[in-house]
C-alpha cells in the first residue's frame, strides 16, 4: 500500500530561481540574506541546475586549495542535470529517489517539465516524523476504537520502508521506484547507466548442507562484500531470493563488467566452504546489462530482462562468472559473449 502523501502536498510552491547567466555572487548573497539552502536555476522555467550549500563548500575547498580564478556566473558552478518529481510522486517515491542519489532538494515540475515548487529532505523527515508522532499518539491513548487507527499507522510505516530486513539492502520496491527515476532521467539527458544481477550458485544445496540459518547469514556475507565493494553513488537492492541487483549510474557496459567481476572474484577468494558444489566454495554468477545514448531501451524493465539473460548464459556456461550482452546483441537470440572466471 502506498501512503498518498504527495509531492504537491510537502512541497514549498513559489521557490526562488536564478537564470544561468546569473552572476555567482549576486545568488550567494541571496542565499546568505534569506537563509536559502539551495537555489534552482532555470531556463524558460524549466530547471536546468541547482545551486546548492554543497557547491558553494566545494567552491571554496576549490579556491583554497588551488586559488584559480572564481567563477563570475551561475552556469560555471551549478549542479548539473537535476533530478526532479512531479507533484504526483509520492513521500515513498521521493524518499527513495532522495536517498539512492544523496541528493537533498528535489524540484518539483509539472508536466512540461517546469517548475511548481521544492520538496527538501527536511520536507520528508517532517512528514515521516508526524507519522510516527501519530502511531505514539495513539499508542499512549489506546482504547480498542484506536486499534484499527494504529494498524494503519503501523501499515503506513511499513509501506515507507525502503530495506530489505534480512540483508539490509533495498528492497524491491524502493529498487523499481529509483530504476524508474534513473531511466526517465538517462533517457531524458541521454545518460547511460548499468545494471549487473547477482545470483548465488547452488544456493538451494548450500541450504540442503548446512541449514537454512546458514543459508541466511552467508547471503548476509554476500550483501556484505557487495557493499563494500562499490562506490558510493552505486545502489544494491534485493531482486528476489538470493539475487542482488546492482544500478551503477553513470557506468559504461565495460566499466559494469570489471567491476562485476571483481566482485565475482573476491567473493569466490573469501572461500566459504559449500561442499556441495563443484567449486568447494561458494560462488556467484552475474548479467550485465547498459542503457546507452545510442541504444537506449524503452523501459529498465528490458535492460533488467537483459542482465538476467545475462546471467542465465553464466549459469548455463558453468557458473562463477559474468556475461555481458552488448546492447548492439540485444535483440538477437543467438548466445552472448562471455566473459569470467571459468570452472
Ligand atoms: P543456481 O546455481 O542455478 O542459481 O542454483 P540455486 O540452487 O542457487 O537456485 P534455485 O533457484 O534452484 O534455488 C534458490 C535457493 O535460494 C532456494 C532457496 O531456498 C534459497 N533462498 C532464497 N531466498 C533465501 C533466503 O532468504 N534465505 C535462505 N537461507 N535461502 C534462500
Ligand atoms: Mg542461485
Ligand atoms: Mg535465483
Amino acid at each position: 500500500m502506498n501512503v498518498e502523501i504527495l509531492a504537491k502536498d510537502m512541497m514549498t510552491p513559489s521557490v526562488i530561481n536564478t537564470s544561468p547567466d546569473a552572476i555567482l555572487m549576486d545568488v550567494i548573497q541571496q542565499m546568505i540574506d534569506h537563509r536559502y539552502s539551495c537555489i534552482i536555476v532555470v531556463d524558460n522555467q524549466r530547471p536546468i541546475g541547482i545551486i546548492t550549500e554543497r557547491d558553494i563548500v566545494r567552491l571554496m575547498a576549490q579556491y583554497m586549495t588551488n586559488k584559480p580564478q572564481c567563477p563570475v556566473r551561475v552556469e560555471d558552478v551549478m549542479s548539473v542535470p537535476v533530478a526532479t518529481i512531479t507533484e504526483e510522486t509520492n513521500l515513498f517515491e521521493a524518499l527513495v529517489i532522495s536517498t539512492a542519489q544523496k541528493i537533498r532538494h528535489l524540484p518539483v515540475v509539472n508536466e512540461t517539465g517546469q517548475l511548481l515548487g521544492l520538496v527538501t529532505q527536511s520536507d520528508l523527515a517532517k512528514v515521516h516524523f508526524q507519522i510516527f508522532e501519530k502511531q505514539r499518539e495513539i499508542i499512549e491513548h489506546s482504547v480498542i476504537e484506536r486499534t484499527q487507527e494504529l494498524q494503519k499507522a503501523n501499515e503506513q510505516l511499513k509501506s515507507l520502508s525502503m530495506l530489505d530486513s534480512l540483508t539490509a539492502l533495498g528492497n524491491r520496491r524502493a529498487m523499481e521506484v529509483d530504476l524508474e527515476h534513473t531511466h526517465s532521467q538517462a533517457m531524458r539527458y541521454n545518460r547511460s547507466y548499468s545494471v549487473a544481477l547477482f545470483d548465488i550458485d547452488f544456493f538451494k544445496l548450500f541450504n540442503d548442507s548446512y541449514g537454512h540459518k546458514a543459508g541466511d547469514n552467508a547471503l548476509r556475507t554476500v550483501s556484505g562484500h557487495l557493499l563494500s565493494s562499490i562506490r558510493k553513488c552505486d545502489r544494491l537492492y534485493r531482486y528476489g531470493g538470493e539475487e542482488i541487483l546492482l544500478l551503477m549510474p553513470e557506468t559504461s557496459l565495460y566499466g559494469a563488467l570489471i567491476l562485476a567481476d571483481r566482485i565475482l572474484a573476491s567473493f569466490a577468494g573469501l572461500n566459504i566452504p559449500h561442499e556441495k558444489s563443484p567449486f568447494g566454495f561458494l560462488t556467484m554468477s552475474c548479467g550485465v546489462a547498459c542503457q546507452v545514448e545510442e541504444n537506449g531501451y524503452d523501459c529498465w524493465e528490458s535492460l533488467v530482462d537483459l542482465a538476467d539473460r545475462g546471467l542465465y548464459a553464466s549459469k548455463n556456461n558453468g557458473r562463477n562468472q559474468v556475461t555481458i550482452i552488448p546492447p548492439e546483441d540485444a535483440n538477437d537470440d543467438s548466445v552472448p559473449r562471455l566473459h569470467g572466471n571459468q570452472p
